[in-house]
């Protein structure tokens, strides 16, 4: 994957190339995983998707200026994927919470039961011994990306051949994933599992793998059964989802930007901010690093989204924790720091203990949504399948169609 500076101006042009390729031609191929460098069937916009450089609106938008919905209905469906996730996990956060904690269970444990971890290394730096997955490894911590059908062959392998427990597979993806994000990775982890469609499992099959990787690889000894795991997770009932607090007009108001949405132009009308900060953690990975092509990748395009907004952002200093969040407020006398709101994720945990470190000083939060997500989430209860069928009420609703 050719990522370089991670700006907006990047993915426009990646978008462009990809346009004439989003209708019958993503339906009929979008399958084919060739190997690192040559995913020209798919987008490979994940990437600035997750961090909102440019937004799902803007892509559908573009998409279904060069194509009918019908022909475009396999890529639109992709987009919504991500959206149905996003929703869905919205009114679930005990499902992420539950995942963290069992991520650093396991870390401990891969330091006291040497034979998890002889596994669990030999998984991570593609030494296995099966073809296709110690390429998908390499080519992972190599680029940053993964095919989808390579992100389920390699779970499916990780849990079912492997035995490893999904939680590391899922935080092995999240710290290499350039596109890495709460809900699309947890969820198609939970997904292949049978954890989400519960019951539902996915086996990675040697013929398939042969066939949509045009016979690059034909690996031998894949488990042949995929039984599915339980959770107690799975079982709490989901919770509404809270309104954020309301924008205080007429306050002394700070921007903070942040990298679940890095595209400040829904926050114009917020343009009477005197300071601005951009939040620039170290490393959200978990007790073991993040890879550092994502880290390179997660500054560069906080540097693009600072130079590309430098209007709406006065005097942007960098913040690097909940407390240095609220030295900066103080310093500049804030009463309000104005936000993109953050679903379900490590930014969302942050602004979380900011908002109440900030409200012990008078400081209010405020976290803007976008319409996108106020209109989709609440569709996004039950499958896919369901959520699928208000897709044209939702790109209605949002005259995007
Ligand atoms: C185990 C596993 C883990 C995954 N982890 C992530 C993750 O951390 N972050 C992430 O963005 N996607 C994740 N996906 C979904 C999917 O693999 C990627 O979104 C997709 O491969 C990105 O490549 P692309 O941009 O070329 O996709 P395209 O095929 O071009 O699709 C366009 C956009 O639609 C969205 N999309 C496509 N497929 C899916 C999908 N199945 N689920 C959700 N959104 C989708 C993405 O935003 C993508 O950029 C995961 C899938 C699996 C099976």
């Amino acid at each position: 994957m050719q990522v370089c500076s991670g700006s907006r101006e990047e993915a426009l042009v990646l978008l462009a190339a990809f346009l004439p390729k989003a209708g019958t031609s993503y339906t009929r191929n979008r399958n084919f995983d060739l190997g690192a460098g040559q995913h020209k069937h798919v987008s490979q916009l994940s990437a600035y998707i997750k961090r909102r450089i440019i937004t799902e609106e803007d892509v559908l938008k573009k998409v279904l200026s060069a194509h009918s919905l019908n022909e475009a209905g396999k890529f639109i469906d992709e987009i919504f994927w991500r959206t149905y996730f996003k929703g869905w996990l919205e009114s679930r956060p005990h499902i992420w919470m539950q995942y963290c904690a069992d991520v650093h269970h396991l870390t401990h444990e891969l330091q006291t039961q040497s034979g998890l971890r002889d596994r669990w290394a030999a998984a991570c730096l593609g030494e296995t011994g099966i073809d296709c997955f110690d390429a998908w490894a390499k080519e992972l911590a190599e680029t940053g990306y993964l095919h989808n059908h390579a992100r389920m062959w390699f779970a499916s392998i990780w849990v079912y051949t492997l035995q490893l427990p999904w939680q590391l597979g899922a935080d092995f993806f999240l710290r290499h994933l350039l596109d890495g994000d709460a809900a699309s990775n947890t969820l198609s982890w939970r997904w292949v599992v049978g954890l989400h469609s519960v019951g539902k499992t996915y086996l990675a099959r040697a013929e398939n793998i042969q066939r949509f990787t045009n016979g690059r690889f034909a690996p031998k000894g894949l488990a042949q059964v995929a039984p599915p795991l339980n959770d107690t997770a799975s079982t709490m009932a989901p919770k509404i989802i809270d309104p954020p607090n309301p924008y205080l007009e007429g306050r002394k108001t700070g921007l903070l930007l942040h990298s679940d949405d890095l595209n400040t132009a829904h926050l114009t009308q917020y343009s009477d901010c005197i300071a601005s900060a951009a939040y620039r953690p170290v490393d959200e990975g978990t007790m073991l690093v993040s890879s550092p092509k994502l880290l390179e990748f997660n500054n560069a395009a906080l540097d693009a989204a600072t130079k590309h907004w430098k209007p709406n952002l006065l005097n942007c200093c960098d913040v690097t924790t909940p407390e240095g969040i609220l030295s900066w407020a103080l310093e500049n006398k804030l009463e309000q720091i104005v936000t993109p709101y953050a679903a379900v994720g490590n930014t969302s945990q942050m602004l979380e203990k900011c908002k109440h470190l900030l409200s012990n000083h008078g400081v209010q939060l405020t976290q803007v949504m976008r319409e996108y997500d106020i209109v989709s989430w609440p569709y996004a209860t039950k499958g896919f399948f369901k959520f699928r069928e208000k897709i044209p009420k939702i790109l209605t609703s949002l005259s995007i169609i």
